[in-house]
């Protein structure tokens, strides 16, 4: 069938086309309803039909594949390679799920997850999929201030993390900012469960803190069966940044993510069963939902949990071929990893491309920033496999825009992710008429109309109005989820994604909103106002930049007390979010560039940064304010 064909019929008979997704899945029962949009903009998918994650990442295995390998968990932080069998991961998975039910985890419970990259994060997700609780992973690079909300926000039962983590061969204590962040939450876990690698030390609160593996040796063989829940219900919530401080969590269900997954897994990713997935991203980000754990163990794929920098060993010496030298040991059939990534081995000598037998990759997934045509042609001349873009987000769980290989082999285009996928309505609004722009070329906010597919998120966590005023009402007159980037299409239906239309950032593939890191640095006693905002970066594709207005005007004139200034608000940041929020700089100002109404012109001070021209300029305030940052720029490089 072609692409095309695919497609149309996706859309023009959605209940048909996803009925016969629904069966690369096991069900307990088949679902009774494929599509209810009665509500909309919510939707449920495969209502009546109860199924379960754990099942079909695990369970559902163990009859033809228990002996092969599930999750390979591999660490050049800590020189540890482990490869767990489907049989070995049942084994941990329900040990982990016996520890949590005896914590009092129970169906509907939260469970925070706040883990390095090892095997017992991924043990942890599914333990809580088995159960029918709902995960919510914290990336481990947060710190306490981000974890204190999320905790607030989730409030979970149970806290599951562990002593440390590692980077770059520098530890990282979790423990601590864990107790730093629960201090501060005003929901209290009753229990928290730890993972002891033997990093750090830890300070066990008595009652109320466990060790995993003193648990888990406890219920070495008790068995915990597989839940069986309603596909509508909540399979997880994770947070993600948006336009204001406070970051949303997005909900997900079970039966649509379960089906959505496995659809990818064949359409999109064109992966089978025994064979390696590799993607270098973490737990705590979409991907590594999608894509690290549930999406290639539900179509019965090993998968790769890589703990480390991309250039150093498991000898824990320098080596930019690690990520080539795992392809040709565990024979990786696809591979998904985000432009940054590349871009960081581009430094490194391109003999390492050649130096493993990587015959066994069929392609290259990166996602989560643009990526760049030299990046592109790069990697793509290096490993002489398809190199293909995808374009999605938190929100809608699997890729919105790139080609479906597994369904007809489709050419990319350098700088475009590609075509819309199956089940997505992607459109083109002029932002302020909302009028639909169907001209080659013509630049306005990518939208989805719904009913958005299986998968995509549910719901704002406990917040259904914010839900739909935030993604659905922003494009006037028209009820469409917006995606906030500006994109065009070509005549040819490709898409070309130009930048986000709200307050968020992308630092190397990390979404952030600059209101949160605004929040934080305004927290400085030092501080009278503050504008935070992302700038082009070669590397990292966009870093935050700060300009600060010291209470203290004299700091202006004094670099020495800038300075000091400058590593103040830094650290303010870096303990609070964590050190993947910190500005690169920090700018001092008098003023800063705002609307008559006092809005703030984030996107003319970026445009400046850029060297840009800023734009129409009448509703500023005071010109002389952009000047300031023109100085400013100009004499703290
Ligand atoms: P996140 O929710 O963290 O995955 O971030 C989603 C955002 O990252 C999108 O709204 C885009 O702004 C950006 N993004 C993700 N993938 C791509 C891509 N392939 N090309 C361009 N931008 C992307």
């Amino acid at each position: 069938m072609s692409y095309a064909d695919f497609y149309r019929r996706s859309i023009e008979a959605p209940e048909a086309f996803w009925a016969e997704q629904a069966k690369l899945i096991d069900w307990q029962t088949p679902p009774q309803q494929i599509l209810d949009d009665s509500r909309a903009p919510f939707v449920r998918w495969f209502a009546g039909g109860t199924t379960n994650l754990c099942h079909n990442a695990v369970d559902r295995h163990l009859v033809e594949r228990a002996d092969q390998p599930a999750l390979i968990a591999v660490s050049t932080e800590t020189g540890t390679e482990k490869v767990y069998s489907f049989r070995d991961l049942h084994a941990e998975v329900r040990r982990v799920a016996a520890s949590l039910a005896a914590l009092g985890v129970g169906q509907g419970d939260r469970v925070l997850i706040y883990m390095p990259m090892i095997a017992e994060a991924a043990f942890a997700m599914l333990a809580c999929a088995r159960l029918g609780a709902v995960h919510c992973v914290v990336f481990g690079g947060f710190a306490s201030g981000s974890l204190a909300s999320r905790i607030e926000d989730a409030e979970p039962t149970v806290v599951v993390s562990a002593d440390a983590g590692s980077r770059g061969g520098k530890v990282i204590a979790y423990k601590p900012l864990l107790d730093e962040a629960i201090r501060l939450s005003k929901h209290k876990p009753a229990a928290v469960l730890l993972f002891d690698r033997g990093l750090a030390p830890m300070d066990l609160a008595d009652g109320r803190d466990h060790l995993a593996a003193a648990l888990m040796e406890k219920h070495r063989d008790t068995e915990v069966p597989c839940v069986w829940l309603d596909a509508t219900d909540i399979s997880y919530t994770i947070y993600t940044s948006g336009t204001t401080g406070r970051p949303k969590g997005v909900q997900r269900d079970v039966g649509g993510y379960a089906v959505a997954l496995a659809a990818s897994m064949k359409h999109i990713f064109d992966g089978n069963a025994g064979e390696t997935y590799f993607s270098t991203s973490d737990i705590g980000w979409v991907v590594g939902h999608s894509y690290i754990v549930y999406g290639p163990l539900i179509a019965g794929m090993a998968t790769i949990m890589y703990e480390g920098l991309p250039t150093q060993g498991l000898d824990r010496q320098p080596n930019g071929g690690i990520w080539w030298q795992l392809v040709e040991k565990y024979k990786v059939t696809v591979m998904f990893s985000a432009p940054t990534a590349v871009r960081v081995l581009k430094k490194q000598d391109p003999a390492l491309l050649k130096k493993y037998d990587l015959s066994s990759l069929r392609a290259l997934f990166l996602a989560g920033e643009p990526l760049d045509e030299p990046t592109a042609r790069w990697i793509s001349d290096g490993l002489g496999v398809p190199i293909i873009d995808n374009y999605w987000q938190t929100e809608s769980g699997w890729p919105i825009l790139t080609v479906a290989n597994g369904v007809e082999r489709t050419p990319s285009r350098f700088g475009s992710p590609g075509i819309p996928m199956y089940g997505y309505k992607v459109k083109i609004l002029h932002e302020s008429t909302g009028e639909e722009l169907t001209g080659a070329n013509e630049k306005g906010v990518v939208v989805i109309e719904g009913p958005t597919p299986p998968g995509f998120m549910q719901t704002v966590w406990k917040d259904d109005e914010r839900f739909v005023n935030t993604y659905w009402k922003s494009v006037p007159n028209k009820l469409v989820y917006s995606t906030f980037d500006w994109g065009i299409r070509d005549e040819d239906g490709y898409y070309y994604i130009l930048g986000r239309t709200d307050d968020v950032i992308n630092v190397a593939g990390h979404r952030l909103g600059t209101r949160e890191i605004e929040e934080s640095i305004s927290g400085h006693a030092k501080v009278a106002e503050v504008a935070v905002v992302g700038v082009a970066d070669a590397l990292k594709g966009q870093v935050a930049m700060a300009f600060v207005v010291p209470r203290d005007g004299a700091v202006l004139g004094d670099s020495q007390a800038a300075l000091a200034l400058e590593g103040e608000v830094m650290k303010q940041v870096a303990d609070q979010l964590g050190a993947l929020a910190r500005p690169s700089r920090v700018h001092f100002v008098g003023i800063l560039p705002k609307t008559r109404s006092g809005k703030l012109l984030r996107r003319a001070i970026q445009a400046v940064c850029e060297g840009r021209d800023p734009g129409d300029l009448t509703t500023i305030e005071d010109p002389t304010a952009l000047q300031q940052i023109r100085q400013s720029l100009a004499s703290q490089t």
